[in-house]
């Protein structure tokens, strides 16, 4: 994603040098992170853009803000971080009229100013982030000055510690941090940067020289890893639900030539139809993924559209009908297979013509193609929310292991038979190592919040084409779960 931090102040604190560090570690991630700030002393990955955000005069303001946006708008911002909140109108106005969705991290040692109460210069959706770090002399004392900062603006607060999240701080803990809130400010205020914390020297990160050291041996990073997780995340979830566009994931089965080989449930699409939906995609400059690349195209962008094409149970049309237009069209698939079945047994008692499903050998050709993404769909494709647990977590596993051993590649997805689903399903497709569970009509509509109940479109016989371009848009599941 593409990333602004502003830093407020040209000093260099324990604040700065924690935002430069999240930066590095974004910036190894492959977002792409700007950090506006008065000074650039400390080295950092990511590009610096000079604002003397701290010379604070009411025109030096507006000539911020006219700054502020025109960087928002020529660097294509998708998300802006703000590590201080100092000239926090200025932020804040200037996401606003850019259009950026805004998170912000509160310095903790500084005083809390009106205008945070009379605007919500705090920040968008969803939450207000800040460190709660343990380089300060309490972790109480931390959460409760975040605590008494929010509770007036009714927000609910999700503090990072370095050593991972601490969970959300709601207004119902006023009580018992009201009074270490007090105690915090009879330490009065401090640059941050000096403030070592004596208890845990190890654990103490100063902005001189011992800074580089701990550094180089990778101290710093280690530490802060877990939090760039959880930044990463609330950046994704700050994007999703502010722009409301996710990537699209299409749910098909299978393909037919002619009305003959339609079956009693309507699974199939037809192949002219197809093609047509395929020369949407190519005309309109989408991306076909699989999902091993879908955490580094992360979010759904208008500019760089992405979808994934889905294909459930691996029927044998698949091979006959989807290949050559996969490769026609040079679009990649993934397709879900049943392990245990050569055909579609599970369908057949219920009254559905019994249908082929793909052999070892067009399987292996699909794959070599680099075209086509394997995932599991379990043996003998039975409800999983509805058998034994003991059936469930076989299924699971089983699939896993059978297909790779069959393709000789990991199998990392499983979408659920049916859509169906339950916790101790989606527990054990994790423990069998999947990374994704991939559902039908469930899941959160920010796929990420969930990487074990994806959210699929299913594309009916009947979607037209101005359906499917809707399908596609990126904002479908949002105008259709909440209309
Ligand atoms: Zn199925």
């Amino acid at each position: 994603m593409r990333i602004l931090m502003i830093r407020a102040l040209p000093e260099v604190t324990a604040a700065a040098v924690h935002a430069v560090s999240i930066a590095n570690e974004l910036v190894a991630r492959g977002h792409e992170v700007f950090i506006v700030s008065g000074s650039s002393a400390l080295p950092t990955r990511a590009t610096y853009l000079s604002l003397q955000l701290d010379q604070r005069s009411f025109w030096r303001r507006l000539a911020h803000l006219a700054n502020l946006v025109r960087l928002l708008c020529k660097h294509r911002i998708q998300v802006v971080h703000v590590y201080s909140r100092a000239v926090g109108w200025v932020n804040w106005l200037a996401a606003r009229v850019a259009g950026v969705p805004m998170i912000r991290t509160p310095d903790v040692v500084e005083p809390i100013p009106a205008s945070a109460r009379v605007i919500a210069a705090i920040g968008d959706r969803p939450a207000l982030i800040t460190i709660e770090s343990d380089w300060l002399p309490s972790r109480s004392v931390n959460r409760a000055r975040t605590n008494v900062e929010t509770a007036p603006l009714g927000r609910e607060t999700f503090p990072i510690e370095l050593s991972g999240a601490a969970g959300l701080v709601t207004t119902n803990d006023q009580a018992e941090t009201r009074s270490s809130y007090f105690d915090d400010t009879s330490f009065g205020i401090r640059p941050f940067g000096q403030v070592l914390l004596t208890a845990e020297p190890a654990n103490a990160v100063h902005v001189d020289g011992r800074l580089a050291a701990l550094f180089e041996k990778g101290q710093v990073a280690d530490r802060l890893n877990p939090v760039a997780s959880r930044l990463e995340y609330a950046y994704r979830s700050t994007y999703v639900k502010s722009y409301r566009r996710e990537i699209p994931i299409l749910c098909y089965h299978r393909l037919v030539e002619s009305e003959a080989e339609c079956g009693k449930f309507a699974t199939h699409v037809r192949v002219e139809r197809f093609e047509q939906q395929l020369r949407y995609l190519r005309d309109h400059g989408y991306r076909t993924l699989h999902f091993s690349e879908y955490n580094s195209v992360r979010v759904f962008e208008k500019e760089q559209r992405a979808v994934i094409l889905t294909f459930d149970d691996g029927y044998e049309d698949n091979y006959r009908l989807l290949f050559p237009l996969l490769r026609k069209y040079n679009a990649k698939a993934v397709i879900y297979l049943v392990s245990g079945c050569e055909a579609n047994d599970w369908d057949v008692p219920k009254g559905e013509k019994s249908l082929r499903l793909m052999n070892q050998f067009q399987r292996r050709e699909m794959l070599a193609s680099g075209l086509v993404e394997f995932g599991a769909h379990s043996v003998t494709h039975s409800d999983l929310s509805a058998v034994s647990r003991e059936q469930a977590a076989r299924e699971i596993h089983q699939s896993k292991v059978e297909l790779e051993a069959s393709l000789g590649v990991v199998v990392n997805t499983f979408a659920y038979p049916y859509g169906r689903l339950n916790a101790y399903v989606k527990e054990r497709v994790r423990h069998a190592g999947f990374q994704f569970g991939i559902a039908t009509d469930s899941g959160p509509l920010a796929l990420h919040e969930d990487p074990f109940q994806m959210r699929r479109i299913v594309i009916f016989p009947g979607t037209t084409m101005r359906s499917f371009g809707r399908k596609v848009s990126g904002d479908y599941t949002f105008y259709r779960t909440t209309a």
